[in-house]
């Protein structure tokens, strides 16, 4: 082998892994423990003071989801990650050690209707809070952020219309503004997206969609890219000050470009509690073994699809950037050079109905609240998970009543058509 470094097809299967030094086993072991036996006094106090690496108790660390955070770490080209129970769980430990009462995130209004909710209500119990502008027009993020603002935060391909962010320039607004880019890249993966590359600082993940694959684990990664400047201004005292959750110690630059890291494990694993289990992360490592391979059928299936449905006319509109009459097409070809994604809506001719319709007559696609599955999944958010909504509200979502979201999976391409096929006419008869 050269020194060349490896390529990504083979990090997805082998980076944060080895033979495991006690049994040779190829596999990555389930470490099914919640303790681990200290050497001795001396060992034990070198732990808890970070001053040797190590593991303590699977809160904190784990050798088996240790190996998880590490792979996605590789795939996504940053210096550290903390693997967690939930994509959820990811942003609030994200956002943790960034903020403080009185904060706020400026947040994209084209993000996963959960992530809005969590941004909108919940957050606020912590003192914190949100401000959502449109993430494509960058005087309206410059005009959000404040003296106040820890953080940016938006989506590389947004959920549910497959709305492709432009990176480059938001990184550009947040460096200029001195606070970290946050970038959700769950609807990508790295396979399709690295959005260190495009200047984020911090990429989270919801494991639970494509980093698994195939809808069997809940679970959320951080990872930090380990180039922003802690400790350039006052703003963010938990990592440049001494910190009294961790007996004064300084996390940045003491920690250097793993204080991040450090910080996110020492207290936020530690009294948040978001732990991803053993057995999760053996699961999220095996379906990362193929991520390359899923997601080139993913975009490739995408594609023909949206092709097939903006022929066809009992559909109206369809959003996928892999359309010349996208409006992100351009932009997609920039930041996720190998396809768009494979997750979009269409329109149906003859409204809330047909649409209904429509679901109630899939047999191949799963009506579920979920993407990123190898399985072909449905959603009409109208008569869902925007039920609650005015008709203004669920438009402005992305919702509207003639709306249906598709997640493409990777069956055979001509069984995805001919099931929408049989069910479009179902619906519109
Ligand atoms: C699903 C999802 C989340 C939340 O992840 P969970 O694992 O369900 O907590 C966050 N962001 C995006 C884009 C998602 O699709």
């Amino acid at each position: 082998m050269t020194d060349r470094p490896l390529g990504f097809d083979t990090l997805c299967i082998h980076a944060g892994t080895a033979p495991d030094p006690a049994t040779g086993a190829r596999q990555v072991p389930i470490y099914q423990t919640t303790a681990y036996v200290f050497r001795d006094a001396d060992h034990a106090a070198k732990l808890f003071n970070l001053q040797e690496v190590g593991y303590i108790y699977s809160r904190l660390t784990n050798p088996t989801v240790s190996a998880l955070a590490n792979r996605v770490v590789a795939l996504e080209g940053g210096a550290g990650g903390i693997a967690c129970s939930s994509g959820h769980a990811a942003q609030i430990m994200a956002l943790f050690p960034l903020m403080a009462p009185g904060r706020n995130v400026v947040a994209s209004t084209r993000l996963y209707g959960g992530t809005i909710q969590q941004f909108s209500n919940t957050i606020r119990k912590f003192g914190w809070s949100a401000k959502f502008v449109d993430f494509d027009d960058p005087k309206a993020i410059e005009a959000a952020i404040d003296a106040d603002t820890r953080a940016l935060f938006c989506e590389t391909i947004c959920n549910p219309g497959g709305a492709i962010s432009d990176l480059d320039a938001i990184a550009r607004i947040a460096n200029q503004a001195h606070v970290p880019l946050i970038v959700d890249n769950t609807t990508a993966s790295p396979y399709l997206c690295r959005p260190i590359e495009h200047g984020a600082t911090l990429v989270v993940h919801s494991a639970t969609k494509y980093l698994t694959g195939n809808g069997t684990v809940t679970g959320g990664i951080v990872v930090d890219s380990g180039k922003f400047n802690w400790s350039a201004d006052d703003k963010f005292p938990s990592l440049s000050q001494p910190e009294p959750a961790y007996h004064g110690l300084v996390f940045h630059p003491t920690l250097g470009n793993m204080a991040f890291t450090f910080h996110s494990i020492a207290i936020g694993l530690r009294d948040l509690g978001m732990t991803m289990n053993p057995q999760g992360a053996h699961y999220t490592l095996m379906g990362i073994e193929t991520l390359s391979l899923r997601m080139q059928r993913h975009v490739e299936n995408a594609q023909i699809v949206a092709d097939w449905l903006e022929q066809d006319p009992r559909v109206g509109s369809v959003t996928y950037p892999g359309l010349k009459s996208s409006p992100y097409h351009n932009l997609a070809k920039m930041i996720t050079p190998k396809g768009p994604g494979a997750l979009f809506t269409f329109t149906v001719k003859g409204g809330y109905e047909s649409c209904v319709k429509l679901i109630d007559n899939v047999k191949l696609f799963s009506h579920v609240a979920n993407l990123g599955d190898t399985r072909s999944l449905i959603i009409h958010s109208a008569s869902t998970t925007h039920r609650q909504l005015s008709e203004e509200a669920q438009i402005k979502a992305g919702a509207a009543p003639d709306v249906v979201r598709v997640s493409i999976g990777i069956e055979d391409v001509r069984d995805i058509i001919a099931d929408l096929d049989q069910a479009l006419a179902k619906a519109t008869a």
